[in-house]
């Protein structure tokens, strides 16, 4: 039987794609827990409920975009299409704050969204997400700040800026709303079909329309700040200078889901797409558990960060540390012994599984591109002596068996230097 192609906006993530996503994930791990945040996974599907009820029945989200499907029991379920509303149901149900402390939190896991496939746009699609519960305040909004710019900067990433928008208080959101609403009142037949909806259901969205967006000059949310929201920024732009913060803002970056409600920001690398949005969402969890609880968070799209560094700095090829060749089956044994002494040492090593009488025994080292080569025929086991080739210096070296190991990891620490 030939298989069907799979299904449009799906990836096969291989080697050595798959190898950054490892790389990225151990990375974050690492940056994240040291800064005191710990992970929660939750469920691939939910109850579609939690979404429709979180992030606003008029987003694209909820209303095109959802992968929704009915179980054997007519109940209505939901690929997660992002991660905040499921970490606000799991802290809730699983009653993770009984404090008045904050709770550190990160996920990583595929998101469900029936968008448009196009490069760094996918049906399926990694996020990584960092949550910070029980914590109001501007110092809470700079920290979510700082470890999402700590993670950029881990990745190597260095020209970017942060876009920050202030939705304020439930009385600025509504100014603005209002504002928007005079400036499209004898221009709705300007807008596109969707838009004349979300005119009359929810008018903040129409700023999320990649149509409609680039053609009106929108009111700025600047304009509907209070003194207090003022007072705020004044405050937050301080903190930002101080630390040399990259920033500038967006008075028109809204962020496409309900639940935002202070404090919205985005980074944008080379091309319209976000790398990275969040912002504080200090309603959410009341309307999902039973207690109110102020939040800030992000989620970083893995894939566009993969496709960001592959098309910038990283090497696409797989390269391994050590090789092995084995010349004759008698050189099986030693090459066994060797990589066991080799476990405690961080380097990737590989050896060919059968012998191949082939004229040319290095053309293997083409494929697997070592840094080292030991190579181990008869003539070595007789003497002992072991014939390394640094493979891109292209040195010979012979060294006793029994030092080989240490020899190595000298040799490639140096080399690293
Ligand atoms: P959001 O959950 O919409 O706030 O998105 C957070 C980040 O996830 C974005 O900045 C993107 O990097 C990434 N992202 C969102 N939607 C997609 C998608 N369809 N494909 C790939 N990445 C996405």
């Amino acid at each position: 039987m030939k298989l069907k192609n799979k299904p449009r906006g799906t990836v096969d993530i291989f080697p050595p794609r798959s190898s950054i996503y490892q790389k990225i994930q151990q990375i974050s791990s690492y940056v994240l827990k040291k800064n005191n945040y710990q992970l929660v996974i939750f469920p691939t599907y939910e109850f579609t409920e939690l979404f429709t009820s979180s992030l606003g029945s008029t987003s694209d989200v909820v209303n095109k975009e959802m992968f929704t499907f009915f179980d054997r029991k007519g109940r209505s379920l939901t690929l997660r299409p992002e991660g905040t509303a499921s970490t606000a149901r799991l802290i809730c149900q699983n009653k993770l704050v009984n404090s008045n402390n904050p709770l550190k939190l990160y996920y990583w896991g595929s998101m469900f969204r029936y968008e448009r496939p196009q490069k760094g746009r996918y049906r399926e699609f990694y996020q990584l997400g960092v949550e910070l519960i029980n914590a109001s305040g501007i110092i809470a909004d700079f920290e979510i700040l700082r470890i999402a710019k700590d993670l950029l900067e881990t990745f190597a990433i260095k020209d970017f800026t942060f876009q920050l928008n202030y939705l304020g208080s439930e009385k600025t959101r509504e100014r603005y709303k209002k504002e928007l609403k005079s400036f499209f009142s004898n221009k709705t037949d300007e807008l596109c079909s969707d838009c004349q909806k979300r005119y009359q259901t929810n008018i903040l969205r129409i700023l999320d329309c990649s149509y409609c967006f680039g053609n009106f000059a929108f009111p700025s949310y600047q304009k509907s700040w209070d003194n207090e929201d003022n007072g705020y920024i004044e405050k937050l732009n301080q903190i930002l200078d101080s630390d040399n913060f990259p920033y500038t803002y967006n008075y028109k970056l809204v962020r496409g889901l309900d639940y935002y409600t202070g404090l919205v920001f985005e980074v944008k690398l080379m091309d319209k797409n976000a790398i990275l949005g969040g912002g504080r969402y200090d309603e959410l969890i009341g309307k999902i558990g039973d207690k109110s609880l102020a939040a800030a968070g992000f989620a970083i799209g893995i894939d566009r960060l993969v496709n960001y560094l592959l098309d910038n700095f990283i090497n696409n090829s797989t390269s391994i540390d050590i090789f092995f060749l084995a010349l004759t089956e008698q050189a099986f044994p030693l090459i066994f012994t060797l990589q066991k002494k080799l476990k405690k040492y961080n380097y990737v090593s590989d050896y060919n599984l059968t012998i191949k009488k082939i004229k040319n025994p290095f053309k293997v080292l083409d494929y697997y591109l070592p840094r080292l080569t030991i190579i181990i025929g008869e003539e070595e086991l007789k003497s002992d002596k072991i014939l390394i080739k640094d493979c891109q210096k292209k040195k010979d070296f012979f060294v006793d068996s029994k030092k080989l190991i240490k020899w190595i990891d000298q040799y490639l620490t140096k080399s690293l230097d």
